[in-house]
């Protein structure tokens, strides 16, 4: 039968078909999102089957997460009748791990080599610069980590490695010292599997020829994100080295990329392996697609015009036959709040009269910790949720560690939180120990805080150490409010400071102080007005007490709020006590982090960073917190790299939607403990005008000119609507929540000082600028000002003498 009528070909477009029907060489196709590469190379290894070219044995898929290799496999099995099981399709790390497990002699590694997860690789390091007599302070376990993933990124052993200087020399030692341990104890960390796969391949020439042979074809999506080492992994899988020179070897490379979706730089991609792939392969066929069928007109019309602001790109239009649908909606919410509740009510409305199953719904943000409001206004509507490639807020590693140090200074005889910190942050405590400690408190009769005293010898020592600890936090947080004694508990129990110092802990640093921010809104919430909650325990119990029978109050003045005890006085009602603003926080807390999750399989709307989305598509798409300082985050501002990898990220948000985008920010947010006054992100002003529907007034944003009130910018955007719940809104067919109108005011934009984001400025010092953030309040008031000439700085107000101008 003739394989281009084959039916897999069908509803390919002559580019797709040409290049799933490729002769057996290497080739590339470089295009933008939607076109259908992943679509492309799955149909290519159908067809290579299915007419016979090559046995499933004989072909290698390279996936960038699991996720998606499992969708690919899904796939394959729909389109042939073929058991897939046993086939080469997975990550990097998942085909290297498989490799050296087949061959773990040649590898020289023992037969049960174990995975060393990057918690367990911390305590390996700290280990050694213990067992070596060094100075934690000045060999930071946490840098040494760093320094070891990153050469074994670059491909790095360390006698390779050229010496700068001294300290340089003991860290290189230390690589050593580490790698010579791993070997000892039969273990292999996540970087390793790469480094040491490669060398494998690379020192076992009948090994290599025994792969070459076997894998025919060779097939790698998001080629755009792999770093140096995998590149050379590749290499050595599909030619070899001749005086120095590669040649390319007879079997097929299809690499898959978009230049405009690399969004890995900060873990080591490299776009330019696809250059290099293109010169080293001799690659003849470079394939374009540029019919996206993923996404609406207005849609891809934004995505292509955002990303032209870019310089360094290989430059690639997409266009679409789909019509232009419907414009990008903008909304604007005075706090994160009111932003996560207009979603919310807008997500049940796509639901309820579009249609729309949850599920082809997604929210994407920039930083994992935006997710807990938006899981929180959810939760309280009752709207299934799943949160994707990361856990939900409460369930997140550090967020128990936390919450289990705040049970413990509620309840010192809560054995199971006891158990969950005793040893974290790392304190020396043993398993053993914890044993020894249970026994002796199940034989006692008595919990474990408790059994502590009776337990002799060397290790009880460390655990009197922990018991006191919390007695003495336990003090500390007498008669503090519920921030207070977050805050107390973050630093006494180390956890931030343990966070802090590690590699890979910002988001964590980030989602514990996002648990005061939690702490904040709950207290907002449950009417537990500051004041209150300073009284001492008991007399801010009676006061509760005798509060909760009073109206419903609208939760903003302090006093007022007092009135209003939905959780509180719910559980007074049941159990006849009265509960601390801690013990209703932890209910809380339990409850959030129940079972609400959709069930596997339940019909939920999908939560998820936009790192996470890449590959992914869903007909409605919210991109929240579209702000100066979040998105572009704060991190990439100063330099031109970071910034145009921001961009592709928000060029890979924009493509994830089919039909319906919407875009939205906040005046005001808590970020980092603290209510921060945001600029509207700079990438909206880089979106054509006529693609954009403004849902509510556009405010000062990051354009020139808007110097006035946050309400007058602008003038020019169509669309524009008069005030907050007017009839503009009607129109849309969409309603402001009760909450967002309460709240809307543009004096909510104001700051002290009168400074105020978005406001030109004059320092005597470093001139012109422009304010992008201010936070804080009184004298711990600051304010972030982007100089015209000295680039953005963070000033004092009490201190810095800044002219609006
Ligand atoms: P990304 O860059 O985001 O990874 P991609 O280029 O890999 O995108 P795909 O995910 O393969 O794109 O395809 C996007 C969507 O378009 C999918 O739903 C796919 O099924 C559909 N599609 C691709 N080609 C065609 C076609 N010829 N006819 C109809 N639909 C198509
Ligand atoms: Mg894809």
């Amino acid at each position: 039968t003739d394989p281009a009528r084959s039916p897999l070909l069908q509803a390919l477009n002559p580019e797709q078909l040409a290049a799933v029907t490729l002769p057996a060489a290497h080739a590339l196709i470089l295009a933008g999102a939607g076109s259908g590469k992943t679509r492309v190379l799955t149909t290519r290894i159908a067809w290579l089957l299915s007419t016979g070219q090559v046995t499933a044995g004989g072909i290698m898929a390279v996936t960038f997460t699991n996720k998606a290799a499992k969708e690919m496999l899904t796939r394959l099995q729909a389109m042939l009748p073929l058991n897939v099981r046993g086939m080469w399709i997975g990550t990097f790390h998942g085909l290297c791990h498989r490799l050296l497990r087949a061959h773990w002699k040649l590898a020289a590694l023992p037969q049960t080599f174990q995975i060393l997860d990057t918690q367990d690789q911390l305590s390996a390091i700290k280990r050694l610069v213990k067992q070596q007599g060094l100075d934690e302070e000045q060999f930071k376990p946490k840098e040494l980590q760093w320094f070891i993933a990153h050469c074994k990124e670059e491909g790095l052993r360390p006698h390779q490695i050229p010496i700068h200087d001294e300290d340089h020399r003991r860290k290189v030692e230390m690589y050593q010292l580490y790698e010579a341990q791993c070997q000892r104890e039969g273990v292999v960390d996540f970087g390793e599997l790469m480094l040491r796969s490669f060398e494998l391949l690379r020192d076992q020439p009948a090994l290599r020829e025994h792969y070459q042979q076997r894998f025919r074809h060779i097939l790698i999506d998001e080629f755009q994100d792999t770093n140096r080492l995998q590149y050379a992994w590749l290499k050595q899988l599909a030619g070899h080295e001749e005086q120095g020179r590669f040649v390319p070897g007879s079997n097929a490379v299809l690499a898959v990329g978009d230049d405009d979706q690399s969004i890995y730089a900060f873990r080591g991609a490299r776009v330019g392996n696809m250059a290099d792939f293109v010169r080293e392969f001799g690659v003849r066929h470079q394939i374009k697609l540029e019919q996206n069928y993923r996404s609406h007109g207005h849609i891809l019309d934004a995505a292509n015009h955002l990303i032209d602001h870019n310089r360094s790109r290989l430059g690639k239009q997409l266009r679409t036959d789909q019509g232009a649908g419907e414009p990008l909606r903008v909304y604007e919410a005075p706090t994160d709040f009111a932003e996560a509740q207009w979603i919310v009510d807008e997500i049940r409305h796509l639901v309820k009269n579009d249609g729309l199953p949850r599920q082809e719904v997604a929210i994407l943000y920039r930083s994992n910790a935006q997710s807990r409001v938006l899981e929180s206004a959810l939760f309280n509507a009752g709207v299934p949720y799943r949160v994707y490639g990361g856990l939900r807020f409460f369930e997140r590693a550090e967020i128990k560690h936390a919450l289990a140090y705040l049970r413990l200074l509620d309840n010192p005889h809560d054995d199971t939180s006891f158990l969950r910190v005793a040893n974290f942050p790392p304190r020396g405590i043993g398993a053993r120990t914890l044993e020894q400690l249970q026994d002796r408190a199940r034989s006692r009769g008595c919990s474990l805080h408790d059994a502590v005293e009776h337990l002799g010898g060397a290790a009880a020592t460390k655990l009197r150490a922990f018991v006191a600890k919390i007695d003495v936090m336990r003090e500390a947080t007498a008669g503090a409010t519920l921030r207070q004694i977050i805050d107390i508990m973050l630093q006494h129990s180390g956890l931030l400071a343990h966070y802090r110092d590690d590699r890979d802990g910002a988001d964590r640093v980030e989602n514990l102080e996002e648990l005061v921010n939690a702490a904040e809104s709950f207290v907002m919430q449950e009417g537990f007005g500051r004041d209150a909650v300073a009284l001492p325990l008991d007399e801010t119990a009676s006061t509760l007490a005798v509060a909760g029978q009073s109206p419903v109050s609208q939760g903003l003045d302090p006093t007022a709020a007092l009135l209003d005890l939905p959780l509180s006085d719910a559980v007074a009602a049941e159990t006849g006590e009265t509960v601390s603003p801690l013990v209703a926080f932890l209910t809380h807390a339990a409850l959030e982090s129940g079972d609400n999750q959709a069930q596997a399989g339940q019909d939920a709307v999908q939560l998820m960073t936009v790192h996470a989305a890449k590959g992914l598509e869903f007909d409605a798409v919210f991109i929240a917190g579209l702000e100066e300082g979040l998105f572009p985050h704060e991190n990439s501002l100063s330099n031109m790299d970071g910034l145009e990898e921001e961009r592709r990220l928000m060029y890979v948000a924009i493509t994830r939607a089919r039909k319906r985008l919407y875009l939205t920010h906040a005046q005001t947010r808590m970020l980092h403990g603290q209510t921060r006054y945001h600029l509207r992100s700079r990438f909206f002003d880089e979106l054509p005008e006529h693609c954009l529907k403004w849902l509510t007034p556009p405010s000062a944003g990051w354009g020139a000119g808007e110097r006035g009130s946050p309400w007058g910018a602008a003038p020019s955007r169509v669309g524009m609507q008069p005030a907050w719940g007017r009839s503009g809104l009607a129109e849309t067919g969409f309603t402001v929540p009760a909450s967002a109108r309460q709240t809307a005011s543009p004096a909510q934009a104001a700051a002290p000082h009168g400074i105020r984001a978005g406001m030109q400025v004059f320092h005597p010092k470093f001139g012109e600028g422009k304010v992008l953030t201010v936070e804080g309040q009184g004298d711990d008031a600051r304010a972030q000002v982007s100089f015209m000439r000295h680039g953005s700085k963070w000033l004092a107000l009490s201190v810095a003498k800044l002219t609006p101008i």
